[in-house]
């Protein structure tokens, strides 16, 4: 059954994403050219990128915890995961609670096309060479099976560029965090949908994801008062002498926003 692991995992009552239609699966896998790639970023436990492949009706899916590089020298971990449905490609959002629970950017996509006849033997064989024609990720890579090092009982790979016109030292993930999708960062995501919903137990609580994921709530919330309330709360915290003045891109906490910091 394709798609049976991915479906075990959730439960779509619950969570926005697609569920994968068997009609999508076929009409994905009767396509014999432009094949969809596209690598979502996504802030759960953990941030990472998933790095999905269009192949036979679903999407071969990696995740890559520290994202690609653009340097041929920098070999970036990517562990083998689950079949993703098609229509998973594109989807943008919040994930409330369950497995993956977080935000999900749509951080690049494009087409991808294998330098090999036989994708099927290729991954079997642990050695997949493709070129890729994304907005951020472009010309050839490979993604290559370790041999048992890396942990994780054959799940582990490495995603490397290859040299060509399109390596380099630029650090993409830097040079271009936002996605392709909304043009918006993780705060504009959870904005747009609902920044409380992790008040009581966020996704996230330790180490930099929970630290990260804290500061985004603070920003989404402050975002959707400033768009949904004619009148933003001008509760200004009492000047303190001591007090530097705001960093520009950090906004003054709100109301809301101490609140929302709060751990239950
Ligand atoms: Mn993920």
């Amino acid at each position: 059954m394709p798609l049976e692991k991915y479906k075990q995992k959730r439960n779509f009552q619950k969570t926005p994403e697609p569920a994968g239609s068997p009609d999508a699966v076929r009409k994905s896998a009767a396509k014999t050219s432009d094949r969809f790639f596209c690598v979502q970023k996504h802030l759960a436990s953990h941030l990472h990128y998933d790095f999905r492949l269009e192949h036979k009706g679903v999407l071969l899916s990696w995740a890559v915890p520290k994202g690609p590089s653009l340097d041929p020298k920098t070999k970036r971990l990517a562990m083998h995961v689950e079949d993703h449905p098609f229509e998973y490609g594109t989807f943008e959002g919040v994930i409330p609670e369950g497995y993956g629970a977080g935000i999900v950017m749509l951080w690049d996509q494009g087409t991808w096309t294998p330098q090999t006849h036989d994708v099927d033997a290729a991954l079997k064989k642990g050695d997949l060479k493709f070129t890729l024609d994304g907005y951020k990720l472009k010309g050839s890579w490979v993604l290559v099976r370790t041999g048992g090092w890396g942990g994780g009982g054959g799940r582990s790979w490495l995603l490397i560029k290859h040299r060509d016109e399109w390596s380099g030292e630029l650090d993409i993930t830097e040079f271009a965090p936002l996605s392709v999708k909304s043009a918006g960062d993780f705060e504009n995501i959870l904005a747009a949908d609902k920044p409380d919903i992790w008040q009581s137990h966020r996704p996230a609580k330790g180490g930099d994801a929970g630290k990260m994921l804290e500061a985004i709530i603070r920003k989404a919330v402050a975002l959707k008062a400033g768009t949904t309330e004619t009148k933003a709360p001008e509760t200004k915290a009492k000047p303190s002498p001591a007090k530097k003045p705001a960093a520009p891109r950090k906004a003054a906490p709100s109301k809301k926003a101490s609140s929302a910091k709060k751990r239950s």
